[in-house]
């Protein structure tokens, strides 16, 4: 199993970069439909009260987001 084809089966939120199974039509984070493939780097929020990243990265829903979307 390669890295590449790990992360094929995902795609970002533009909104908020979460990342969903590329079928998701609707992001169960903020709502929105606009998705990119284009995104790499991926943060895995366990407590977005806790994590400084979250916090700058304004996550507020625990899940995995993208670190980059777009090119
Ligand atoms: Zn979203």
């Amino acid at each position: 199993m390669s890295r590449r084809e790990s992360t094929k089966a995902f795609k970002a939120c533009i909104k908020c970069r979460a990342l969903v199974p590329v079928e998701t039509q609707v992001c169960p984070v903020c709502g929105s439909t606009e998705f990119s493939t284009e995104w790499s780097g991926i943060i895995i929020v366990v407590d977005p009260e806790k994590s400084e990243v979250a916090k700058f990265l304004n996550i507020k829903v625990a899940g995995r987001y993208a670190l980059k979307v777009g090119t």
